[in-house]
Formats: structure tokens, C-alpha cells, sequence
């Protein structure tokens, strides 16, 4: 092997995301030992089965120790308590980063509990699917999509720098991007599209003149993208709308304009607004096509990656 990128790594929380990146790292040989730590012991043991991490420790304290790089991988929610607990056991000079779906709400936790001698880099792979937990990673989920490092104030360059060719061995294109505007982006782009797939399979339930097993004999593709949104984690995705509240409420509020100006096309059968609406929505399909974010080929079981 080259010089590791890093000589040890710890992975706090291991689900689908610290998984991918165990897989990742190793498939590009990027980093020397991977410790682990997760909070049930069903974790760890899953861990140990399967040679998830080189050690696995019982606490994340001991996890930490000598780590060169400290991922949080745990939700959004519990960021910061994660934070205070490791602390004390960080070794100066180290890397901190999350890949929490959030970022402003997680520097706000996690930045005051770290000691001034580590870099603070927090970080957002913009990879994932519906799955979780330590058996749901592979190595391929981060090749060809972005992670947005975010940088806070004082970031040390060259420690972002190194976390960037981590990431980039991963298979990632990286970008840097202010938290605020990191939070608004994704709510258009993930969290708001979350919360209204999950609103339409519950609509779906609600109805019982729909039978449940109608709804899985005929569920066409767009309903079933819809349950394979909303088959995400509840956990995660509870905390991610209590944490970026803002800019979720301001994206929700402009869909639901939006909606019912297509409501009273529909009632007023005002086709041109449809037929326009619709033209616009197409072309940025056709972009997200050319920019390599996704294919043309029909996938309606999306089995592996999602944006
Ligand atoms: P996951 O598969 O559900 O795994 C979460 C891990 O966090 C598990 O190991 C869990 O431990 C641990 N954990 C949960 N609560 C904890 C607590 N209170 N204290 C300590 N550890 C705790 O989650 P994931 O999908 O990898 O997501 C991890 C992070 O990545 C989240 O912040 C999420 O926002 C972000 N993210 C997710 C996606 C996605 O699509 N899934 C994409 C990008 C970023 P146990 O197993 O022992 O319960």
C-alpha cells in the first residue's frame, strides 16, 4: 500500500453511511487501521461478524484514541452529545468530521465540546439509500456523487485538503459549501421530496376505499419511488426536519403555493399552465441526466443508489 492518507480512523456509528466508507476505504486502500464503535451491542457484534472496521471498541472514547480522523456517523440528532462524550479523548492534531445530513444545527452542537488543538471539517456525502445499519454498506455508494465538505471558520486548509483526497479516493467528486446555503439546497433537493413521498404513501394508506394489497398489485413507478423514499430510516429523517426546520418550512411553504395553483389549473381546466408546468419540470430531468447525477434507463425498483 502508498501512504495511507490517514494512519488510523475512527467511525463513530456504524449503519449504511460509516459502512460504505469502511468498504470504500479499503477497496481504495486509502487509510492504514479503521476503529469502530456503535452504541448496541447487536451493532459491534454485527461489526465484528463481518469484519466491519479492524477493532471494534465497547465505547467511543476508547474508539477515538490515537485517531487521525474521527467521523461522526450517527444521527443528526445526537451529534453533539456524541461530541461531548468523545472529547476528551481526541488526540491534538486530529480531523473531526460528520456526514450528517444537516450542517448548520451540527456545527452548532458538536463545534463547542471540541478541544482547540483538532480541525472541526464537517462534511455531507450526498449518497444513500433506504437501507441501514452495519450489514447496508458497500463500497460503491459514494463513486461519481458529490460530498459537500463545510468547512467553519478557521479550518485549517491542509486538514481539509487531506479529508478532500479521502473522500475523492472514496470515489467522490467534492465540493465546498457554506452550511446555511448547504441546508436551503438540500431541503429542495432532499429533505422537502422526502417529506412528500412520506405524505403519499400515507395518503395512500389513509384511503381505504384502496386496498392495501391494490396499492402493491398496481403501484405504478412514480408511487413506488415514492415507498422506497419512504422506507428511509425514521430516525434519521425525523432528525433531519427538526434540525434544518428553516429552510424545510420556507421550501414547504412555496411547494404548497405551488400545488394549489395546479389544483385550480386542474379545476379550471387550464391545460396551457399544466402543459407549461410540466414542459419546465422535463428540462430539469434532462439536466440532472447530463450532469451524470442519474440515467436514462428505467429503474422503478431502485435497487441500489439513490440521490
Ligand atoms: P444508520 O444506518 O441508521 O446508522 C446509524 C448509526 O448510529 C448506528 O450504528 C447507530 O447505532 C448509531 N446511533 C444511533 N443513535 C445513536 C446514539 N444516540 N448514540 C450513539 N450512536 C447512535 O444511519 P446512516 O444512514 O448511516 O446515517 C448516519 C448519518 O449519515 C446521519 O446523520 C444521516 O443524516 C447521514 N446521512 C445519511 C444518508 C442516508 O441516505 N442514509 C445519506 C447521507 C448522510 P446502533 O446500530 O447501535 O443503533
Amino acid at each position: 500500500m502508498s501512504t495511507p492518507i490517514y494512519n488510523r480512523v475512527a467511525l463513530i456509528g456504524l449503519g449504511l453511511i460509516a459502512s460504505s466508507m469502511f468498504w470504500a476505504m479499503k477497496r481504495g486502500g486509502l487509510v492504514g487501521t479503521v476503529t469502530g464503535y456503535a452504541r448496541s451491542e447487536d451493532t459491534r457484534n454485527t461489526a465484528r461478524d463481518i469484519g466491519l472496521c479492524d477493532e471494534i471498541y465497547d465505547t467511543a472514547s476508547e474508539a477515538v484514541k490515537d485517531a487521525d480522523l474521527v467521523v461522526l456517523c450517527v444521527p443528526v440528532g445526537v451529534m453533539g452529545a456524541v461530541a461531548a462524550e468523545i472529547a476528551p479523548a481526541l488526540k491534538e492534531g486530529a480531523t473531526i468530521t460528520d456526514v450528517g445530513s444537516v450542517k448548520r444545527e451540527v456545527i452548532d452542537a458538536v463545534g463547542p465540546h471540541l478541544p482547540g488543538n483538532v480541525h472541526f471539517i464537517p462534511g455531507h456525502p450526498l449518497a444513500g439509500t433506504e437501507h441501514s445499519g452495519p450489514r447496508s454498506g458497500f463500497a460503491e455508494l459514494f463513486d461519481n456523487r458529490f460530498t459537500l465538505l463545510v468547512p467553519v471558520e478557521g479550518s485549517d486548509p491542509k486538514a481539509t485538503a487531506t479529508l478532500r483526497a479521502l473522500w475523492e479516493g472514496m470515489g467522490a467528486k467534492v465540493e465546498e459549501m457554506d452550511p446555511d446555503h448547504h441546508d436551503l439546497v438540500l431541503a429542495v433537493t432532499s429533505h422537502a421530496p422526502h417529506l412528500i413521498a412520506y405524505t403519499m404513501v400515507g395518503v395512500a394508506d389513509d384511503l381505504r376505499r384502496v386496498t392495501d394489497s391494490e396499492v402493491i398489485k398496481y403501484s405504478a413507478a412514480g408511487f413506488r419511488d415514492f415507498t422506497r423514499i419512504a422506507a428511509s430510516d425514521p430516525t434519521m429523517w425525523r432528525d433531519v426536519f427538526l434540525n434544518n426546520k428553516d429552510a424545510t418550512l420556507e421550501i414547504l411553504g412555496r411547494f404548497t403555493e405551488e400545488l394549489f395553483a395546479l389544483q385550480r389549473a386542474i379545476r379550471t381546466g387550464d391545460g396551457d399552465h399544466l402543459y407549461d408546468y410540466f414542459t419546465r419540470t422535463r428540462a430539469i430531468r434532462r439536466g440532472i441526466i447530463e450532469a451524470g447525477q442519474d440515467t436514462d434507463a428505467p429503474d422503478f425498483g431502485r435497487s441500489k443508489v439513490k440521490t
